[in-house]
This record gives structure tokens, sequence and C-alpha cells, in this order.
């Protein structure tokens, strides 16, 4: 069953409510601090903009044998009880407050207008006295409740794995800099005796209004306006996280890598071959030995062209890639192609943007090497059905490269369960740092492949005569890599584990029916991409202006938009086309942000908003 119980748990209040915990129970703020500890022994830095205490003690406390909450549910919100040993006690202690700080009206909540709800449910969550966060009490106070809540403290007490996941500056891998405010309703069992990861905090559902306060520039104004950042594709804004790690590893960890017996040399290694870690993690790969750090998805591609196409393909052989790709997937393996006389074969796509298995399947034969394709287009949003195609190009013995530049910021990558041979992205499209992105690789496949550039680090030993170089990864990482970002990728990758990135694809999806649903009501506007399976990309075009001049249109009222070809040309002579419009979204962006992009765009339409 899904429920919500938000009637009757309140938030703790301001820090002034926090510190004049006035009511008839004496012990209420040993009881309070006890549920604290329970609260700040999750993925929660304690000092979020916000943190919804009993907001997350309605997930926490009273809502353990719940899956998930289900949105519809939220406007319907009623008193329900769970039964949970203490709920009663602690409803008792903190309704009082909850009439100071806010209940959730329910007519706010009845909107049909997505983000009032959600803000409306964060609304009353205010800011909790830091201080309430330390220190676990081991004294006995008999408070109704209290033993449950001690257990349930023992039992959520971090486990190593979710010390690794903690960034915060000055305090290396604490603390985690993500809170668990974003959530509505919380699916992990407190009770479970697995060890803790950073993915057991996926949550069923997100509060847009809180995670765009991890983003500082979101505040940003442009032209007199709020900017409404609607240039993911291009690059994603980073949230403090990110931000504060980069910084925190310039403070108090900057060396160069390996072979050193200094202090330093060890924080940075370390910090460099967790974040390597932690990008396995996400992929699902099967160890960190498997992911490769390169400058990003255009240099991935270039490697495997350059060291396994080198040595694999030749003349006569097949390369296919799809109508779709990026130039970064297209130039690389044209580049081997006029090298080795081998041919690039070129799968097209339907007036949908989707990619013609059946005339895909024809491509490949026994002459087929290698299959190239990318997961998301950048230009169209369209997902190709990427396990499918690979599956396809594996029955005949190809190998398969995945570009997960515009997927593994909106759709679960997972290597695995995908079967490619080469998965790359790029940081700076996951929240994370430019300069840096991976390649995953199966490890026969990179153990067999000789290394692309040469020189320090990727070394075993040299001499005059001869080198020997080192094992996958290092193989391909010659000289001093982006260990800064490196780290700060690290650190977006976990934090969009915490986030959950199945929340991240349902909302997104949510705001691309929205944002679809309203474009297309625009006469003269015509929607390059209509694939039914498509994510973030929202290309257009408006009859009577150039793309050129509504990104300027568009720029005067704060919102950022891409115009050109997006390095895709093929794709859009494909409609026609030699450039779009390109608004692409991410989980920070709202439906307020949609309804001022098509307001804007009628007003380009009527003539009424100026260039
Ligand atoms: N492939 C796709 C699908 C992309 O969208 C991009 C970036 N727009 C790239 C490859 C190249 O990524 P980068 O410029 O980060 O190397």
């Amino acid at each position: 069953m899904t429920t919500s119980n938000f009637d009757g748990i309140p938030s703790l209040g301001t820090a002034s409510d926090t510190v004049n915990l006035a009511n008839s129970l004496p012990d209420v703020s040993q009881l309070e601090k006890l549920a604290n500890e329970l609260f700040s022994a999750l993925p929660c830095d304690g000092t979020g903009t916000g943190v919804g205490l009993l907001s997350s003690a309605a997930s926490n406390v009273f809502n353990e044998q719940l899956s998930g909450i289900d949105k519809a549910l939220i406007p319907g919100t009623s008193p329900n009880h769970f039964g949970v040993p203490g709920e009663a006690e602690l409803q008792k202690l903190f309704a009082p407050r909850s009439a100071s700080v806010g209940s959730f009206p329910s007519s706010k909540l009845a909107t049909s207008h997505p983000d009032d709800a959600l803000s409306a449910l964060h609304a009353p969550q205010q800011s909790v006295d830091k201080s309430l966060f330390t220190g676990i009490n081991t004294q006995g106070f008999d408070l109704p409740g209290e033993a449950e809540l001690k257990k349930l403290l023992a039992e959520k007490s971090i486990s190593p794995a979710m010390k690794g996941h903690a960034i915060v500056p000055n305090a290396k891998a604490d603390a985690p800099a993500v809170s668990d405010f974003y959530f509505l309703n919380e699916s992990t069992s407190l009770n479970r005796s697995a060890p803790v990861s950073a993915r057991d905090f996926a949550h069923p559902a997100f509060n847009v209004s809180a995670v765009r306060r991890d983003f500082p520039i979101l505040n940003e104004r442009v032209n007199g306006h709020q900017l409404v950042w609607f240039d993911n594709a291009a690059t994603t804004q980073k949230p403090q996280a990110v931000i504060d790690r980069v910084s925190y590893f310039y403070e108090h960890e900057n060396s160069n890598i390996h072979r050193a017996a200094h202090e330093l040399a060890a924080r940075s290694t370390d910090a460099y071959e967790k974040a390597r870690n932690t990008v396995a993690r996400f992929l699902n790969a099967s160890s960190a030995d498997e992911i490769v750090f390169v400058r990003g998805t255009t240099e991935g591609i270039n490697l495997v062209a350059k060291s396994w196409g080198k040595q694999n393909i030749s003349e006569g052989d097949e390369i296919v890639i799809s109508w779709l790709e990026h130039h970064a997937n297209i130039v690389p393996w044209q580049q081997l192609c006029s090298e080795t006389g081998a041919i690039l074969r070129v799968a097209p796509v339907d007036d949908s943007g989707q990619v013609l298995l059946n005339e895909y399947q024809k491509l490949l034969t026994s002459k087929t090497k290698l299959v190239s394709f990318t997961q998301v287009s950048n230009a169209l949003g369209t997902v190709t059905p990427a396990q499918q195609m690979i599956e396809m190009a594996h029955r005949v013995g190809a190998k398969v490269l995945l570009d997960g530049a515009q997927s593994v910021s909106h759709l679960r990558a997972d290597v695995q369960k995908l079967d490619c041979d080469w998965f790359v992205f790029s940081g700076h499209k996951i929240f994370g740092p430019t300069g840096i992105g991976a390649v995953y690789g199966k490890p026969e496949l990179l153990e067999g492949m000789p290394p692309w550039q040469g020189g320090g680090n990727m070394i075993e030993d040299v001499t005059f005569e001869k080198t020997v170089y080192q094992p996958a990864p290092a193989r391909f990482e010659a000289g001093t890599g982006n260990i800064a970002d490196a780290v700060g990728l690290g650190a977006a990758l976990e934090y969009v584990e915490h986030i959950g990135i199945d929340n991240i694809a349902r909302y997104e999806h949510e705001l691309l029916v929205y944002a679809m649903d309203k474009l297309q009501n625009i006469s003269g506007l015509r929607l390059i991409g209509t694939a039914p399976d498509k994510t973030s990309v929202l290309s257009f075009v408006l009859a009577g202006h150039s793309n050129q001049d509504i990104g300027v249109a568009l720029n005067k009222v704060g919102i950022a938009v891409r115009t050109g070809h997006h390095c895709a040309q093929p794709i859009l002579r494909r409609f026609g086309l030699e450039s779009t419009v390109r608004p692409s979204l991410a989980f920070y962006n709202t439906h307020d942000e949609i309804d001022h992009l098509v307001n804007t765009v009628r007003r380009i339409k009527n003539g009424s908003a100026v260039y």
C-alpha cells in the first residue's frame, strides 16, 4: 500500500522555533534530539537550506513499511496512521508546532500545476538548527517511542559505504552533501541488514524546489529575468556539492597522483581512484578497472577508434552508425575508414526520428566489425532501442560502442544489462565538471587494446629499447589526468545517485510531455523529433522566424536555449533543416519555466516579443 501522512507531521520549524521548544512535555527536546540523530545518520548533511525534519520523520519513522508515494495521493493528504511504535507520541509532540509553521493547504495541493503541489508540500519545511545534529545521546529517558527511535538509530548508523558517499568542504568525506528533504517519501526499509549504499537512497519522488537550491547558478539573472537554463544537452549546471568537492580537492588534497611518499599524494590518489569506483558503480560495471578517465565523450570515442579500431578494422570491414549521430560519433569512424579502407554504413531513421530497425538489420552482416550509436539523440531526443540494437549487432559478431553523452543524465545506465562493449560519456553533461569523462570497456577488450597515447603513468617500465605498458585502465591514461575534475565527476554521480536516476527520469518525462503538448499547440511551430521514446530535447522551428532570432528573443527574457546544427548536421538535414531551436531539459527545470518558454514563443510568433 502506498499512502502519505503529511497531516500532523509538520516540520520542526525555523531555527528559533527549534530553540524555543516550549510545550507541556518536559523531555521533548531529548526525544527530538534522538529523532535528529536518526535523520542525521541518513545521507543528509543537516546543513541544507531547509531540512524538513519531520518530513523526514514522516518518511523514516512512520513510513518504514511503505514502498513509495504516489504523487496522485498528495493532493488528498489524509491523517493516516501506520501503527508504528511511538507514532502517536511523536505526532502529539510535534502537532502543536505544525500550526505555527504552516500545514499543507489542500486548496494549494489540489492545483493542477504539478510544481505547485510539490512546492506546497515543501513549503512548511523550514531550516533546522544545525546544533541539533551533533552527538548521540546514550542516556535513557523513558519517553514514549524512545526505544524504537534508538533501535532505528542503531540500524541506521552510517556504514563505510555511506561514508564514502559524503562530500562536504573542510570535512573530508564525513557527511553527505545532499539532503533527504528532496523526497516526499522513502522506499528504503529501515530494517535492512545489508550494507547501505548510495543507490539504496533512491526515492520515488523529489521536490523540484529543493533540488533547485542546490544549483547556485539558477539564481542568476539575465536581462532582468531569472535565468532559465534550457541548454542542458549542451552542458548541465553544477550543484554546490560538486563545486565544493572540487574546491575541497584544491584546498586539501591537491597533488599529482601515484608514486609519492607524501600525504597529499595519498589523498589525491585516494580521491581519484574513489571517483573511478563511483563511475563503475554508477554504470554498473563489474570493476573500476573497466573505467578509463578521458576528457569526455569525444575523446572516449577517439580512444576506441584509434586503439581498438586501428588494431581490428581493415579494408572491406564495415562500421555501422545511425543517422542520429553527433559529429563525435561520425568523424573518428570516417577517419578510421579512410585510413584502413573500411566502409561506413548508416542506419536510417523514420519521420519521428527513431532508428528503422529493419533497415538497421539489413546493414548487419559478417562484414560488420563495429556498431557505434547514441543511446539518446542530442538533436532530437530520440531514445534508441539500445539493448535490442546491441543484441542484433552481437549476433553478427560485431562489437558495440554506445554513446551515452545524452542518456547518462536521464536514464539508468547499466552496462552489464545493455551488454555494450564500450560506453562513453562526458562529466559536464551530468552535472560534473568539463574536461572529464569516462570510457567503460569490457575487461577482455580493454586488455587487448594497445595504448593510443604514450607518456607517463601508462607505463610499467621504460628502457631505450622498449616500453612495457601498464594494464588497463592506466594504459590509456597517459600523462597527468584531470584529477580534480575526476573527483568532481565522482561527486556529481553521487549527487545523482542520491536523487535517484529513476526519479529523475520520471519527473523529466512528465516535464517533456507537458512541454511537447504546449509547444505543439502553437500554430506554425514544428517539433523536430517526435519519437514515442524520447527524452529531454525539444527541437523546433517556427515558421516565419529564424532560429537565431528566436534564440535572441528568448535570451532577452532570461531563457537559454541552443540554436544551430547541434553538431549533428546529417540528422537535421534528414528533416530538411540546417538548424533548430533546441530547448533541453534537466530535473531542475520546472513547469513554470516551460510556461515561460511557451508564452514567449507565442509572443515571438505574434510579434509582441522582439529580437
Ligand atoms: N555525443 C553526443 C550524443 C553528444 O550530445 C555530445 C555533446 N553534445 C557528444 C557526443 C560530444 O560530447 P563532448 O563534447 O562532451 O565530448
